[in-house]
């Protein structure tokens, strides 16, 4: 996996203070993408996982990590990513996970697909849905389009429903 770029610190991509890694390659082609050039999976550098996650613990104000791309959750993408996410884990245990996809929890679920199903238990919240130009909304928090739902993963799979988050 390559990655298209990484924040040791933002307030933007979450709640709180994150790091954020932004993953190369997206098979969506959303028109109106504001990272076209990492829709492409040659785009960017190699995806060093020890790198990023030596960055992550140097910095103490982090509450959590964002992964964003690019497509996160894309069959090309989602081991390594789940990977990551599981050795984030290992050094800071209470790290807060927020992902965002351009697949709905819907059709996440409906792969039946074991690794998805796995990376889908290490995120508390998923930013979901492809962006859509005629949705485009920039006074909406942390997302671009009115359709993308901010949800809480582990309600959405415990209870069997979509369960937003309230921010
Ligand atoms: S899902 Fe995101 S990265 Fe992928 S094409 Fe759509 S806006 Fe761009």
């Amino acid at each position: 996996m390559k990655m298209a770029g990484f924040y040791d610190e933002s307030i933007s991509n979450g709640l709180g203070w994150r790091a954020v890694l932004f993953v190369s390659g997206c098979p969506h082609n959303c028109p109106g993408c504001q990272n076209k050039m990492a829709q492409s999976f040659d785009y960017g550098e190699e995806f060093d996982k020890q790198k990023i996650i030596d960055k992550i613990c140097e910095n103490s104000i982090l509450k959590g990590i964002t992964i964003s791309g690019g497509e996160p959750l894309c069959k090309e993408n989602v081991k390594e990513v789940m990977d990551f996410i599981k050795d984030v884990k290992k050094v800071r245990p209470n790290f807060n996970v927020w992902c965002y996809s351009g697949y709905t929890i819907e059709e996440l679920k409906n792969r039946n697909d074991e690794i998805t199903n796995q990376a889908l238990k290490e995120i508390d919240v998923l930013v979901d849905g492809r962006f859509v130009q005629e949705k485009k909304d920039p006074t909406l928090k942390f997302r671009g389009s009115s359709n993308q739902r901010i949800l809480d993963v582990q309600k959405c799979i415990q209870e069997n429903r979509i369960v937003q988050v309230a921010l």
